[in-house]
């Protein structure tokens, strides 16, 4: 047995697989369902942990500043997994105008955000131009911070009301301010599954058409997995390795998120029910030994509340996500986590799991890395936002002594 293999494993199953995994050898669609039959999770970790360490000896975590923005949740799809969704004039149905979208989020929007994370439903009166106008008023008002938007079945959505190639959707998107793109959308591409949950969405192979061309324009994209509802682990897998392929023509794939369902308020719900802690450790543990292409593994922890999220960062995961600010779309189907976590707070998270805090940009340059002593950063950070609060309100004075004086 290798050495670093310091836990037996209870499933003998696991042993020719662990074999392989220390070889550095690429595990096999039957490999992935053997791991997630088995009940052995700390072996399984403890495989994922290695292959993460040696991608990541440091053993940093990453984390960015961002806000989550949501532009409409007036979809003409149907996705019975979501919560989200809201007819023309249903109670609760709301779309911000481009203006209302930059004056909202305004107070959240400080100099250290970099990152804003935009999707939303699909709304079929608005057009293309209102979602181009988006981008475009967000970069006015905040052109330091990068723009990750839209969906791949946005995309291809975009494309089917205009009549244009994904090709030239995207460079209007990328004219306008496109960054990058978000992971959404995957759900489970295989169709067993994917006609039942999102008959209307792109299928996979659109999905994954899109991310090939996005790549092919020099966008980098991140992907997820929607688990733990009513799918088979061969589906999980399926999904892992069509990504898995597409990773090793394009290279284009940065981070790899596994979703995890939640079942509340959707109609998927009356036949699923929330999966487990040990589940979603095996995910995000599977995915990091399946994904041997993919640099990052993503513990999402709006998704997984932050306990577990912290424990994942033992299980393969490199990345926290970051400080999301306001989170709807689980939040509607049933997260009871908080919609914001300060900066401190996932710092604080990640040291105590004995790792080392990152803060990166949507593209994983390193910003600022937090392996200092605690205490420091903690006085630090705090000084930085005490120093923020007063040049904000000097700033509100200035602008009130002005407008007095027109
Ligand atoms: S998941 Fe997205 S596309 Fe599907 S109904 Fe919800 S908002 Fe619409």
């Amino acid at each position: 047995m290798p050495l670093e293999l310091t836990v037996q494993p209870n499933d003998p199953n696991l042993i020719p697989i662990a074999e392989k995994v220390y070889a550095g050898e690429r595990l096999t669609f039957e490999d992935g369902v053997t791991l997630f039959r088995s009940f052995d999770l700390l072996t399984i970790g403890q495989l994922a942990d290695f292959v993460n360490r040696q991608r990541n000896p440091q053993g940093y975590v990453y984390f960015n500043q961002n806000r989550h923005i949501n532009p409409t949740n007036i979809c003409a799809f149907h996705c019975n997994f979501c919560s989200f969704r809201r007819d023309p004039g249903e109670p609760g149905a709301y779309a911000y105008s481009p203006e209302e979208i930059v004056e909202r989020i305004r107070p959240t929007v400080s100099e250290r955000v970099t990152e804003f994370h935009i999707v939303g439903g699909l709304h079929t009166e608005y057009g293309f131009d209102y979602y181009l106008e988006v981008l475009r008023a967000l970069k006015r008002a905040y052109p330091w911070v990068h723009l990750k938007a839209f969906t791949a079945v946005e995309i291809d959505f975009f494309a089917q009301m205009t009549g244009l190639s994904h090709e030239e959707v995207l460079r209007q998107l990328m004219d306008a301010g496109l960054g990058s793109m978000p992971g959404g959308g995957a759900e489970i591409f295989h169709p067993e599954i994917r006609r039942r949950i999102c008959p209307e969405k792109a299928d996979a192979d659109t999905w994954l058409a899109v991310h090939r061309t996005a790549h092919r324009l020099g966008l980098r994209t991140n992907a997820t997995m929607l688990y733990g509802h009513i799918e088979k682990y061969e589906h999980r897998v399926d999904h892992l390795i069509r990504l898995r392929e597409l990773q090793d023509e394009t290279g284009g794939f940065q981070t790899f998120i596994p979703l995890r369902y939640h079942p509340e308020n959707n109609q998927l719900g009356k036949r699923a029910t929330w999966t487990t802690a040990h589940d979603t450790l095996k995910t995000i543990a599977v995915s990091r030994l399946m994904l041997d292409n993919f640099p990052h593994i993503k513990a999402y922890w709006i998704m997984l509340t932050p306990p577990i999220a912290q424990l994942a960062l033992h299980f393969g995961a490199d990345d926290i996500d970051g400080t999301v600010v306001e989170e709807k779309i689980y939040h509607e189907a049933g997260a009871t986590t908080e919609q914001q976590l300060d900066k401190l707070d996932l710092i604080r998270l990640v040291r105590a799991a004995g790792k080392i805090p990152v803060e990166r940009d949507t593209l994983y340059n390193i910003i600022e890395i937090y392996d200092r002593p605690l205490e420091e950063i903690e006085a630090e950070v705090i000084a930085r936002r005490k120093r923020r609060i007063i040049e904000q309100a000097r700033a509100r004075r200035r602008e009130r002594v002005a407008l007095t004086l027109q």
